[in-house]
């Protein structure tokens, strides 16, 4: 499969949707289907670089789309929807890759889920203030073929409040960086390398580490045993805000 030949979703058109699918347009990937159900805000927009204040109040989807073909990408799709256990079937059909830019871990763990059961490879990032994460997750299977993925580094949506970029906030450059990241992740592993490698980047001390978590033998998705999404509760952190 060339690029060309390629279509990659991206959950989420905010600060690692926008570089990441900006790199990817630029590569050559053929089609690019961004999936997003809010507007473009002002307060966002020092991040999400696909978009200016002309475009204020505009669904972000749609905006993305059209710049991405304007940026190289031959097709661009705008699904005005957010990734749900109810739309994660549709939403992946025809799909070889997805970049996971959500903002929150609830979505970051439909996504993770999803893709393992669908068996499509997928990048997830996440970035705080000055920090974040990426992680490559090649398609695989069960048992002994099972191979690292989301909830083999975090096991589960965490409990209590956690740290939300809209909340606390984050850095533009920094997201800029690991969105970047997740861009050259998804050309290897289109490229057919194996994933497994989680990012960890500090923007304080200007460090990148890359270590190789091991597949969990316990991962639900190595035993099979999520089987059905909406059989699933995903429990928002910050349920209350
Ligand atoms: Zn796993």
């Amino acid at each position: 499969m060339t690029l060309a030949d390629s279509s990659v979703l991206l959950v989420g058109a905010g600060g690692l949707g926008c570089p990441a699918g900006r790199a990817l347009a630029q590569a050559g990937v053929g089609r690019l289907i961004v999936a997003d159900d809010d507007t473009v805000e002002g307060t966002n927009l020092h991040r999400q670089i696909l978009f200016t204040e002309a475009d204020l109040g505009s669904p972000k989807a749609d905006v993305a789309a059209e710049r991405l073909v304007a940026l190289g990408a031959s097709q661009a799709e705008a699904r005005r929807t957010r990734f749900l256990p109810e739309t994660a079937a549709a939403l992946l059909d025809g799909v070889d890759l997805v970049i996971e830019g959500s903002d929150n871990f609830p979505s970051k763990f439909v996504v993770a889920d999803a893709c393992a059961l669908h068996g499509v490879p997928v990048v997830q990032a996440g970035a705080v203030r000055w920090g974040g994460w990426a992680l490559a997750v090649a398609a695989s299977g069960r048992g002994a073929s099972h191979r690292t993925c989301l909830r083999c580094v975090f096991e589960d949506v965490p409990s209590g409040p956690a740290l939300s970029c809209e909340l606390a906030g984050v850095v533009g450059p920094v997201v800029g960086v690991l969105g970047a990241l997740q861009a050259k992740l998804a050309l290897r592993l289109l490229a057919g390398e194996d994933g497994g490698t989680l990012y960890s980047y500090d923007g304080r001390r200007d460090r990148l580490r890359a270590t190789r978590p091991s597949p969990r033998t316990d991962c639900p998705h190595a035993l099979g045993t999520i089987d059905d999404l909406e059989r699933i509760e995903y429990v928002p952190s910050s349920a209350s805000a």
